[in-house]
């Protein structure tokens, strides 16, 4: 494909294969942007904000409605876009497709929606003949990077919400997947986007993003990636507002009153979809001491039978994770794990880019497995006895994103939601669970910013306050 930048589709002499992780075959090419199109595309994109500005909130709602609409009449083939670079299973990518129209429909409501409020001056001292309210503006030019794991929904969350509140973008999509980037700008052209409000710029983060990022004429930049990447970006950035979207280990706590078939169920459909590459993933199963081997009992053989191939089969369950080099570090990490003392129950085993689902038990909390991001189709559990402790090890991370618990007991949910750092806290399921509408980011260092269309555009608004001085 080509890429979309000031204004028109462009090729360049060098290019980057699309490979698909399952068998490394190329899926197609993408040009590689150089500093000249970063230059092209942000005089452009000047420009395009200017456009989207004067765009009335009602066209801009369309224009993501029609997108959305265009998106779901074409599901099939997006899925099969999203399998065939990211290689996550046909179902998981249907099921991205189907939220990705959710995330565009959300936002284009939020563009009939932003506004702003008066403010009552009146209740200051000498207030008295102020008359004042604040109004929203659009930032001018975003720019939008995005991680390879959710090629489609990731984009749409940064780029709907930035268009209904009247921004230009330039979309920086993964490398490894910036297909469906592609194929969403060219639908939201057809929608009938202004030619110069979206670039789509693909080419590689170590190359192009520090000049995109540094850019004084980018207003706005909303990244979702690894922390340490989301560390160079806000250094890079300078003045200018940010969104940090970044990775955790997110943990579930397994109280002694759980029922440990619904959480053993929980934990297989929580810690493995996409081959455990979602930033929410389940990662540490912290299990109280009561019921430890009664849960890895029930959880051996829900993990064991998982179905792991080509994500293109219809029964596949679990396919590749994205790069080999990636299942050889899942590989490493517990095989460390195993010689400090930890058990594989199930799984532990590669083929190229493929990692069979594994639980591996007795994991103490000084392994990288269990203070590092794992980002792979594998869990940790570790024993603990009391709430107190159970508490201490789910805070026990640099991390903040998303945590569950599993109990009946309400002291023990209410003492889970107000002392567990996290930003999103479910109670009776593991941490990866999203409804697009719902504000979501990280605490600590799994960044700052919420996303979810209601509040993802007053991150890319600012706020302006008006105050009439009236006579007498
Ligand atoms: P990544 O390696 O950090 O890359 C993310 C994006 O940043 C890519 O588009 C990448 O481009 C770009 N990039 C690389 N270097 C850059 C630079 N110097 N300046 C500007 N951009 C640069 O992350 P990933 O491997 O794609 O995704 C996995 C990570 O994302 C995990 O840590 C995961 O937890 C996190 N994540 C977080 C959330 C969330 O909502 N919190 C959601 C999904 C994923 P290239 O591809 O060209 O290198």
């Amino acid at each position: 494909m080509r890429m979309y930048a000031a204004g028109r589709w462009i090729d360049t002499r060098e290019k980057i294969n699309v490979l698909n992780p399952y068998d490394g075959s190329v899926v197609d090419t993408v040009p590689r942007a150089g500093l000249d199109d970063i230059e092209k595309t942000l005089e452009s994109a000047v420009r395009g904000a200017r456009t989207m500005a004067a765009l009335p909130g009602y066209d801009r709602y369309r224009i993501l409605r029609a997108a959305a609409d265009l998106i779901e009449a074409r599901s099939e083939e997006f899925a099969r876009t999203i399998t065939l670079e990211e290689g996550k299973s046909l179902a998981e990518s249907r099921f991205e497709v189907s939220r990705a129209v959710q995330t565009l429909t959300l936002s284009g409501e939020e563009a009939k929606r932003l506004h702003g409020e008066t403010v009552p001056f009146d209740g200051a001292p000498g207030g008295s003949r102020k008359f004042g309210f604040t109004l929203r503006v659009p930032c001018g030019v975003v720019a939008a990077i995005s991680p390879f794991n959710f090629p489609l929904n990731l984009v749409c969350h940064k780029v709907g919400p930035a268009l209904a509140a009247g921004n230009a973008v330039i979309i920086k999509p993964a490398t490894d997947t910036p297909l469906s980037a592609l194929k969403l700008t060219e639908i939201l052209l057809e929608a009938g986007l202004p030619a110069e409000g979206i670039a789509c710029l693909t080419g590689l983060g170590a190359e192009i993003g520090d000049a995109l990022c540094g850019d004084r004429r980018v207003r706005k930049i909303t990244f979702t990636g690894s922390r340490d990447i989301g560390e160079r970006i806000c250094r890079m950035a300078g003045i200018k507002k940010v969104t940090m979207e970044l990775g955790s280990n997110s943990p579930v706590i397994v109280m002694p009153d759980a029922d440990l078939e619904k959480v053993a169920a929980a934990v297989a459909a929580t810690g493995y979809s996409n081959a455990g590459q979602v930033c929410i993933s389940t990662q540490r199963v912290l299990t109280s001491g009561k019921v430890y081997d009664d849960f890895l009992d029930a959880l051996k053989p829900k993990v064991k039978a998982l179905i792991t191939g080509n994500p293109l089969d219809e029964r596949t369950k679990v396919g590749p994770m994205v790069r080999e080099r990636d299942a050889i570090r899942i590989e490493e990490w517990i095989d460390e794990a195993v010689t400090g003392g930890a058990r594989v129950l199930t799984g532990g085993e590669r083929l190229g880019a493929l990692y069979m689902p594994t639980v591996v038990a007795d994991v103490k909390p000084d392994m990288r497995l269990f203070r590092d991001e794992l980002f792979g189709p594998a869990v940790a559990v570790t024993r603990f006895d009391t709430i107190d402790e159970a508490i201490a090890l789910a805070n026990d991370s640099i991390y903040g994103l998303a945590a569950g618990i599993f109990t009946e007991n309400l002291e023990w949910a209410m003492r889970f939601a107000r002392e567990v750092e996290a930003g999103n806290l479910m109670i009776n399921w593991g941490p990866q669970w999203r409804a697009d509408l719902m504000p979501y980011g990280g605490l600590k260092e799994s960044g700052f910013g919420k996303e979810g269309p209601r509040y993802a555009v007053e991150e890319m608004t600012e706020l302006k306050l008006v105050c009439f001085h009236l006579a007498g």
